[in-house]
């Protein structure tokens, strides 16, 4: 006789809800994040589960709408130009990869940046960081 054991069925899911990243809150348009309530890791997008734990305990939150910008680099893409995207780092400590308008400000590293939204979202170097030039 022979006796049989299943494995028990694991099943692939999606970490992510939604491919926006922008959602409305109280505060205004702001990144969506999520916040495992099991480690309190915060990251960034709508998520199903903890990318740190693995719990399926997580809560939607706004993220900061200001930051660093950790490093960048430009992208020259045929005829549109140029496209600066940058790593930018929340006051959270969230670290995004995000396109940068650096308009007539130079771009430099641990310059302070803001979030902007217009046809899609973006950072843009922060008022006081323009005042400083
Ligand atoms: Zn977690």
């Amino acid at each position: 006789m022979t006796a049989t054991i299943e494995a028990p069925a694991s099943q692939p899911i999606a970490d992510m809800e939604t491919d926006s990243l922008i959602g409305n809150f109280p505060e205004g348009q702001r990144l969506v994040g999520s916040q495992c309530n099991a480690c309190g890791c915060t990251m960034i997008g709508s998520r199903v589960v903890c990318s740190s734990c693995i719990s399926r305990d997580v809560s939607r939150v706004a993220l900061p709408s200001t930051g660093v910008l950790y490093s960048f680099t430009r992208i020259h893409v045929g005829a549109e130009g140029i496209r600066p995207l940058g790593y930018v780092d929340l006051d959270n400590g969230v670290r995004t990869l995000a396109d940068i308008h650096e308009g007539d400000i130079p771009l430099r590293p641990d310059m302070r940046v803001e979030l902007d939204v217009k046809d899609d979202w973006f950072f843009a170097p922060a008022a006081s960081d323009k005042r400083e030039v």
